[in-house]
């Protein structure tokens, strides 16, 4: 059965997961017609659970989700908990070490990617993006002039459909082809060339308060495990393999694992008493292939890339959905100002392109320091300040990379600054400590955060720089409109 679709739309999502979620809600948003194809039927499995700050209290405050994710009641992470680099004894980050994540903000959730990313998808046709699950892209449609003028699918009855639209969105992850249309490949990483493997586990141990819903990473001589508390009982418990121990996925998947549990002492005694799940979507051991890669294109006219359509890199961090989320945001700055009509295409998706980069360059940068085992926790601080150029301590730096703030973007920290305020009056007003010991003022996180815009302001005083984000990141650049929905050119500053 074939059918020309006779609903043209401005623009065409690939792909209902985070990212796509995120730039069809952005774009839906300001009254453009959106059309979001999806291949699932959802909840449908995904892995990646461990969310960062920058997502949860930046973007999905944007897409208007903060309620919906609070009545999820997903588990609370304050941080992350560490068994790895030179020091034997684990270590752990809190968010709330960086005033950037200051109050609230400290916070991220550990999510059941099905449930998770059903909010967000349910909340994309909330804003008016046409949603169609069960609904595979096979191709884009190019026009004379290799412009990309639309999509062909397949809906939930097999019939196929041509669908235009001035901007296709390919946010279709890391296993669809349509990246190849672009014209240029995806570049492997020579370094992050890991396997992991991964399943689900009921009644393990949990870290001591305040740290329970912390990811714990531990490493071992045949690479690292996950440890993410899901639930109460759920645990989600993944390997990833340095390439030297890749045979170890071979055979039987599940026994794999659980030899591999016994390696890691910290990992086999937390699961002591733990049995894994064997039913259900959680009862498979499932295998991915987690090589780092880099598309060379991220847009060619009327086709623009976002989330692991476009790069995708070395978990440890959990940076995956921060930048599927982030990338979708971008996009959708340069999608409206495209169509707006404000500023020409080409210079739009230039910007989303360089400061996609940018945010992967970071943390493939960062990590490839923290690979070297040889080092300690302060170190690795150290290496985080060098990468990010950050302004604040070592400590504060690293928090702000692996939270996803080290961009500056003002949308990805929490505006509300109340519970700052609130945690400062609340000190003011606290009585003086009966020990005698001093009441640190300077530690809450709005003194904090004031004596680093102080540093800040007065390294624009002394270099005559804005460190601002109404600055470009390159030259000729744009910056975030007024709505924080548009790109637009930067004002001059005066001489
Ligand atoms: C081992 C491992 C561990 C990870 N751990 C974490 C973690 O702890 N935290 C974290 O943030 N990230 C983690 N990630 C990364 C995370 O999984 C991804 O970065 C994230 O899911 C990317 O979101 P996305 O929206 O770009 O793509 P996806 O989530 O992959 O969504 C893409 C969607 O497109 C659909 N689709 C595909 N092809 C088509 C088509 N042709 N037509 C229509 N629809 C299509 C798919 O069904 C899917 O729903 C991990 C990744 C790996 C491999």
């Amino acid at each position: 059965m074939s059918e020309t679709s006779e609903n043209d739309y401005d623009v065409v999502v690939v792909g209902g997961g985070p990212c796509g979620s995120t730039v069809s809600t952005l774009v839906a948003k300001q009254g453009h017609r959106v059309l979001l194809l999806e291949r699932e039927s959802f909840p449908r499995y995904q892995i990646g659970e461990s969310l960062l700050p920058a997502t949860v209290h930046g973007v999905c405050r944007l897409l208007g989700v903060t309620e919906e994710l609070e009545k999820a009641a997903f588990m609370v992470k304050r941080g992350g908990t560490f068994r790895w680099g030179s020091n034997p004894e684990p270590w752990t980050f809190a968010f709330s070490s960086s005033p950037q994540f200051a109050g609230p903000s400290s916070t991220a959730y550990q999510v059941e990617r099905m449930r998770f990313d059903k909010i967000l998808l349910d909340n994309a046709r909330a804003n008016g993006v046409d949603v169609r699950e069960e609904s595979p892209v096979s191709d884009v449609v190019e026009d004379a002039g290799g412009r990309v003028t639309g999509v062909v699918w397949q809906d939930a009855k097999g019939v196929r459909h041509e669908t235009s639209a001035r901007i296709v969105v390919d946010a279709s992850g890391n296993g669809s082809r349509i990246h190849t249309r672009t014209g240029g490949s995806r570049q492997y990483s020579e370094f992050f060339r890991n396997v992991a493997l991964f399943g689900y586990f009921r009644g393990g141990k949990r870290l001591p308060a305040p740290n329970r819903g912390n990811i714990l990473a531990v490493a071992f001589s045949s690479g690292w495990f996950w440890y993410i508390p899901l639930t109460d009982e759920l645990t989600s418990v993944g390997v990833v393999l340095m390439p030297e121990a890749l045979d170890r996925v071979r055979g039987d998947r599940a026994e794999a694992l659980l030899s591999l549990v016994q390696e890691c002492p910290m990992i086999a005694e937390f699961l002591a008493d733990a049995e894994r799940v064997t039913e259900g979507p959680y009862g498979k051991v499932r295998v991915r292939k987690d090589y780092s890669y880099i598309q060379d294109a991220f847009f060619k006219p009327g086709l623009v890339l976002a989330g692991d359509a476009a790069c995708f890199i070395d978990p440890v961090f959990s940076s995956g959905v921060h930048l599927a989320t982030y990338s979708g945001l971008l996009a959708a700055r340069s999608i409206n100002t495209t169509l707006r009509g404000d500023l020409p295409e080409q210079r739009c998706f230039e910007e989303f392109e360089a400061r996609y980069r940018q945010e992967y360059a970071r943390f493939h940068d960062f990590l490839v320091a923290f690979y070297d085992m040889h080092q300690d926790e302060q170190s690795y601080f150290w290496r985080a300040k060098k990468v990010t150029a950050g302004l604040g301590s070592d400590l504060e730096s690293f928090v702000e990379l692996v939270g996803g703030g080290s961009s500056g973007e003002g949308a990805l920290v929490s505006s509300d600054r109340t519970a700052a305020f609130q945690e400062l009056a609340d000190f003011v007003h606290r009585p003086v400590d009966e020990s005698g010991e001093d009441r640190d003022l300077l530690r809450t996180s709005l003194a904090r955060s004031v004596s680093r815009e102080g540093v800040r302001i007065q390294v624009q005083a002394a270099l005559g720089e804005n460190a601002d984000e109404y600055v470009p990141v390159r030259e000729g650049g744009l910056v975030p409109s007024a709505d924080g929905m548009h790109w637009a050119p930067p004002v001059p500053r005066e001489s």
